[in-house]
């Protein structure tokens, strides 16, 4: 198991697609109430696709619900796609879906969204419990060995 490491201000957070894995169509349904109302007449019997999807972070490819590329694509160019009224948790992982994933900190976060202080937003998502898959970028420790010359 991880050691739990209490994150920090300055921890960047992203949506963790392993998180996700074992829920894959709860990700599905998840990412169908964050469609805007045009988008979910459009899909509402689509069948289930998979693209592609690179990190702009690592490079890594994976392969992701075409809907969260519909999702960054229109839903989120849409002017009430995150309001003041969007509850603070749902609005993170609206920002995330819209961003293609970028690492975030908290105040990072509070500066897209213009409300909640960082340390709120920290708490928020920052817990012991995970929200939908917002966690803190684990930095895996690269042991590459070096090939002797
Ligand atoms: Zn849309």
């Amino acid at each position: 198991m991880a050691r739990y490491v209490k994150p920090t201000l300055d921890t960047k957070f992203h949506i963790d697609f392993d998180w996700w894995q074992q829920r894959r169509q709860n990700l599905r349904v998840y990412l169908y109430s964050h469609l805007c109302p045009e988008c979910r007449v459009k899909y509402a019997d689509s069948p289930p696709e998979e693209i592609d999807w690179v990190s702009p972070d690592t490079g890594e490819v994976r392969r992701v619900d075409i809907l969260w590329h519909v999702i960054r694509t229109h839903c989120s160019q849409q002017p009430d796609y995150i309001t003041d009224h969007t509850p603070l948790t749902a609005a993170v992982f609206r920002i995330f879906l819209a961003n293609d994933n970028t690492p975030l900190t908290p105040a990072g976060l509070h500066q897209i969204l213009g409300r909640k202080s960082p340390s709120l937003i920290l708490r928020t998502i920052g817990g012991h419990q995970i929200y939908k898959g917002i966690r803190p970028v684990s930095t895996p420790v690269r042991r590459r060995a070096k090939k002797a010359a």
